[in-house]
């Protein structure tokens, strides 16, 4: 795994258009795939804001957009990135397979179902979005399809999310190909070393959802108890002595950390915001602070829980 240092657009420009001169900081895969480190996330992004959103962080800088077949916008992602006027080989998309996909031939069906939404013919990074630990059998069959992917070309790289170093450990046992990625709850208040750990231990890159904690604050089915991380003390500390704001910090935490995370925003002016995170460095003290704030507890859901019949909704065809 390399970090590549590049220069990054930091402010959107008042016309909204313009072309920023951006190297993003890259991570290299454990296939020799390049990944920009720092990604757009587009889940409960409203389709008709989806494409506006995708267009003004492909004009800001971002070169990574992170989706799901399950988040109901592949397709206007697809038509952010045309809008922007920047090469689709410029862009690395990720996207993944919901559960209800999950089995070889229905996982390659997802490929085509997902390609077709974004209008592309090779995904960058496709994961499978849930370990579905009660439905494992169908899991590693949808595991094999995306090694069938691989191996033809139609994605450059392949991995997994929610995954426990259990789940890991048991789809090893199976697989062949270790996956690229494995993408996780992971804010200051739920930074799962161990999972870390593991997926270091295996060349996988460790992937943070809710990077600056949304699932801590936004509303949703997450239970009331919820801390907002946004409005951590020693975080807001730690902004304030570089004159940046709390997201830019936890950003920051991550990338100095060696992890991809992938905010998201429909908003262009917090799109700019969370992207503006290449011109300083916290000290090791200050990612010890923020480390230490992990309590060891998900908002979100439990990556072992059962899926049932209601969570496996179709995606549709189109
Ligand atoms: P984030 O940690 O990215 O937070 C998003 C929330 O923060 C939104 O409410 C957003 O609102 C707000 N926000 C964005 N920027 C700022 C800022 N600078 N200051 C204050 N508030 C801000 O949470 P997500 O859960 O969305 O995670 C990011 C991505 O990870 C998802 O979009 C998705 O791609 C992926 N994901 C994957 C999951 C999985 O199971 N694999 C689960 C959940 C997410 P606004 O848009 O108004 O700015």
């Amino acid at each position: 795994m390399r970090l590549q240092r590049g220069n990054a657009g930091a402010s959107l420009p008042p016309e909204g258009r313009r072309t920023v001169a951006v190297v993003t900081e890259e991570l290299t895969l454990n296939n020799g795939v390049r990944m920009p480190v720092l990604g757009l996330g587009v889940f409960q992004s409203a389709p008709e804001q989806t494409a506006a959103a995708v267009e003004t962080a492909l004009q800001v800088g971002y070169r990574h957009i992170d989706t799901a077949a399950a988040y109901g916008n592949e397709r206007q992602v697809g038509e952010g990135i045309r809008r922007s006027g920047i090469d689709r080989a410029d862009v690395f998309i990720e996207t993944k397979v919901w559960p209800s996909d999950y089995g070889y031939d229905e996982t390659l069906h997802a490929w085509e179902k997902s390609t077709r939404k974004l209008g592309v013919e090779q995904l960058d990074l496709l994961i499978l979005h849930q370990q579905a630990a009660n439905l494992f059998d169908r899991t590693i069959a949808a595991y094999r399809a995306l090694e069938t992917l691989l191996a033809d070309g139609r994605v450059r790289a392949i991995g997994v999310s929610n995954f426990t170093p259990a789940a890991i450990d048991r789809l090893m046992d199976a697989a062949t190909v270790v996956p690229a990625v494995n993408q996780i709850e992971l804010h200051p208040y739920h930074s799962q070393p161990a999972t870390q750990k593991a997926d270091a231990a295996l060349g996988i890159v460790t992937q943070a959802w809710s990077p600056i904690g949304g699932i801590t604050f936004y509303p949703g089915p997450w239970g009331d108890e919820r801390r907002n991380v946004m409005q951590d003390d020693t975080i807001a500390a730690i902004a304030a002595a570089h004159g940046k704001t709390p997201a830019q910090v936890m950003i920051r935490w991550h990338l100095q950390q060696g992890r991809s995370a992938i905010p998201k925003s429909t908003n262009p002016g917090r799109i700019a915001e969370n992207f503006d995170v290449f011109d300083f460095d916290l000290a090791s003290d200050e990612l010890a602070r923020i480390d230490a704030l992990d309590t060891g507890r998900e908002s979100g859901p439990d990556p072992d829980r059962e899926f049932g019949e209601q969570m496996l909704f179709p995606i549709p065809e189109d």
